[in-house]
């Protein structure tokens, strides 16, 4: 039996889930287990109630613009629950579509407009017979850290207020191909377009998710072994 445990919401997770982002919580749980911690998982979709305080984190995938339409139609049904969620600083990963959503829209390649969350600033346009695909190496400037992935997407998006990149792009196209940004951090919600899985690539980020989620849930515990966890790149 773990010492601490945490429940994670998949939100749409039978809707979204390109590239394999499922692979997400693979890798949460894989070093949640060297944290003396287990997650259980609950796929949250269409027509099912989100109670922000059932979840301690939650994984918003990818997707192709139809399931986007999809799910977009049944946001503002969760719209309070995640605004309550992200707000208040629990950790939020957010991939490609998700990404797309949690913002004020996206333009799909037929120049239809998805409505999104407007839970962050950012908002995405399309762009003509043209996607970003490809693998991709960012760098986030506060840590130094380095990341990689691979970007398949039509989308391009621009940041708003609030949010700053996950990380400067050093070669691919990131958020949109001109300003060099790569994906956004806003409170513990982390977005980006890396499919690969992000986390299974990038155990750094995998660790701060679940240290925020740890720290949320526990504030009085002694997470220092948990702090001290070694990521080994697996990249
Ligand atoms: N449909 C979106 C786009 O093409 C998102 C793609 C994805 O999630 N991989 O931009």
């Amino acid at each position: 039996m773990a010492k601490y445990h945490l429940h994670l919401a998949h939100l749409y997770g039978d809707l979204l889930n390109t590239y394999s982002d499922v692979g997400n919580i693979i890798a949460l749980q894989y070093y949640a287990k060297q944290m003396d911690t287990d997650i259980d998982v609950k796929v949250v979709s269409i027509d099912n109630n989100f109670n922000p305080d059932e979840f301690d984190l939650a994984l918003f995938g990818g997707g192709q613009d139809y399931e986007q339409l999809v799910v977009s139609k049944d946001l503002p049904n969760k719209h309070d629950a995640i605004d309550k969620f992200i707000n208040e600083g629990k950790p939020f990963l957010a991939i490609c579509g998700g990404y797309q959503l949690l913002g004020h829209y996206y333009i799909g390649a037929d120049g239809k407009k998805i409505p999104g969350l407007g839970i962050l600033d950012h908002y995405t346009l399309s762009q003509d017979n043209h996607r970003f695909i490809g693998n991709i190496t960012i760098k986030n400037e506060e840590s130094g850290q380095e990341y990689h992935g691979f970007e398949n997407h039509n989308g391009r998006t621009f940041l708003g207020k609030g949010e700053r990149p996950l990380g400067k792009v050093i070669s691919g196209n990131g958020n949109n191909g001109e300003d060099q940004t790569e994906g956004a951090i806003y409170k513990n919600t982390y977005c980006s377009y890396f499919h690969g899985p992000i986390l299974t690539r990038n155990g750094e980020i995998a660790k701060k998710i679940l240290l925020a989620a740890l720290e949320y849930k526990y504030p009085n515990a002694d997470l220092s072994s948990q702090k001290a966890l070694k990521i080994v790149p697996t990249f």
